[in-house]
């Protein structure tokens, strides 16, 4: 009788700028942590590919190397296979230090200017990235690659780029804002085929966008969320490239990011005064809360105290918040921001909390300790995005039994259950929510999120219920892996 076969496992390769803690600017570093290990528990074999980055040379153990050609350099460039500690994924790094050995950001200088040559940065990395497709590496090659954001968009187009393709592609959009757009006279430092220049390649509007390479060479492309992969294909949320993403709807789905439960624990957080769970949540947050107004320079109190930490971004709708600043204070709460990045708002929120010393409390930086104290000690994380692919800060919110207040948009909605007085009857509310993006429904959302607080019996319910919310990366990375297995037939 004919053994039945088992399934070969099947080998991903991750290509991303980012991954927590060596190198983060937002989610995307969060994600390209935690869904590796996820995958790996539901039998795929995952590897990443990055830009060998400094901060990950000085931190990672390399062993092998390969050396590649590519048209980028006049020497062949190293590939360092490398083990991030206490992780079980191996890591490529691509290694060309007039590259990626700089100090500053992964995509530009200290002073926030984008690295002039970034288009020869992020081709490199996709190169490699295929090479390593094409069995660069004799011990290991991938049956998928699968592209984050546009950093790797190049990927899916060098494969496609092969009479035949080497490996399949995924490609995940994590935020379409960023699109890596350069004008046209880069493409022939590319060296992709001259048709690739084109309406249905990667030519956008008279330029070269890294990001549609990825949207129109990959076989499959997910984004973050359900409601974002929905929005995408409008004109309102497709930042020009709606007409593409609704050609390829039967291609793409939205899958949500988990939360990794070894990074964000109130059980387990040293950075938080008395680490919580569920039964323990009402002290272990008011220890926080007490730590971060002292922090802040909060006066105490009853007050309920909105929390923010977010990338001062027009896509984060702060200015909404600072607008509605004055009907928060006068409703009887409180402010804690950190946060940082667009100019006007930095300054804004600095002046308010001069004006209003002990009622809004502001810190204009990055700070992973003090993240996590605001999303612990805050009763409300207000997240009033303009869109949002998926957002990480409410559902590490609603972990820390701390409910988020958040506008009506992308995984916003697929992750918050908004206070109506129906789901607060039938005990499912975990959040709220505001619709337009103005200071006017945001002001009105905070005062009922207010008058809540005051309700501490209905409060506490909520609380429980936001704990209980399983944002587990299994789930995510389950669909991912059938996903992988329908890609490769
Ligand atoms: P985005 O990726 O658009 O910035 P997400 O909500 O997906 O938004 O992820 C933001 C991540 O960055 C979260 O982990 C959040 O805690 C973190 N973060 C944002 N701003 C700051 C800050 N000023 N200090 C520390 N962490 C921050």
């Amino acid at each position: 009788m004919a053994q039945a076969r088992r399934p070969r496992t099947l080998r991903v390769l991750h290509v991303a700028a980012e991954l927590y803690p060596w190198v983060k600017t937002g989610g995307l570093g969060d994600i390209v942590a935690a869904l590796p290990p996820a995958l790996l528990a539901q039998g795929i074999d995952a590897r990443l590919c990055l830009p060998a980055f400094p901060a990950f040379l000085d931190a990672f153990h390399l062993t092998d190397a390969v050396r590649l050609a590519t048209p980028f350099a006049a020497e062949r460039v190293r590939v360092a296979l490398a083990t991030p500690p206490g992780s079980k994924i191996a890591a490529y790094l691509v290694d060309h230090p007039p590259f990626y050995d700089r100090s500053g950001g992964p995509y530009g200088s200290a002073d926030g200017r984008d690295w002039p040559d970034n288009h020869r940065r992020f081709a490199l990395l996709a190169w490699a990235a295929a090479a390593l497709a094409g069995g660069a590496d004799p011990n290991w090659r991938p049956d998928i690659v699968h592209a984050h954001d546009w950093h790797a968009g190049l990927a899916p187009a060098y494969l496609k780029a092969e009479a035949a393709p080497a490996a399949a592609s995924v490609f995940t959009v994590h935020n379409l804002a960023y699109q890596g757009s350069f004008p046209a006279g880069v493409f022939p430092e590319l060296s992709l085929p001259a048709g690739f220049y084109g309406l249905d390649g990667v030519e956008f509007y008279g330029g070269v966008s890294f990001l549609k390479a990825g949207l129109a060479y990959a076989d499959r492309l997910t984004t973050v969320s359900p409601t974002y992969a929905r929005e995408i294909q409008t004109p309102e949320f497709g930042e020009g490239l709606d007409g593409l993403l609704r050609l390829r709807a039967d291609a793409l789905t939205g899958i949500l990011n988990g939360v990794d439960p070894t990074v964000w624990d109130p059980a387990h957080d040293d950075a938080l005064p008395q680490p919580y769970d569920i039964e323990t949540a009402e002290a272990g947050k008011a220890a926080a809360k007490a730590e971060l107004r002292r922090r802040l320079h909060l006066f105490e109190g009853d007050a309920p105290v909105f929390g923010v930490v977010s990338r001062l971004s027009p896509q984060k709708g702060l200015d909404l918040l600072l607008a509605a600043l004055p009907d928060l204070t006068a409703g009887g709460g409180q402010l804690a921001l950190l946060g940082s990045g667009d100019r006007d708002l930095e300054t804004g929120f600095a002046e308010a909390a001069a004006a209003q010393r002990g009622t809004v409390g502001v810190e204009i930086a990055y700070d992973e300790t003090l993240a996590r104290l605001v999303i612990a000690g805050a009763d409300c994380i207000v997240v009033p995005s303009r869109f949002e692919p998926c957002g990480l800060t409410q559902m590490y919110a609603l972990r820390y039994g701390t409910l988020p207040l958040v506008r009506r948009t992308g995984g916003l909605v697929d992750t918050v259950v908004d206070a109506t007085p129906a789901r607060l009857r039938d005990k499912t509310a975990t959040g709220f929510m505001f619709e337009p993006a103005t200071a006017e429904a945001l002001a009105a959302t905070i005062e009922w999120a207010s008058a809540q607080y005051r309700n501490r019996a209905s409060w506490r319910q909520m609380m429980r219920q936001a704990m209980t919310r399983d944002f587990s990366w299994a789930q995510s990375a389950r669909q991912y892996a059938a996903l992988y297995r329908e890609v490769v037939g």
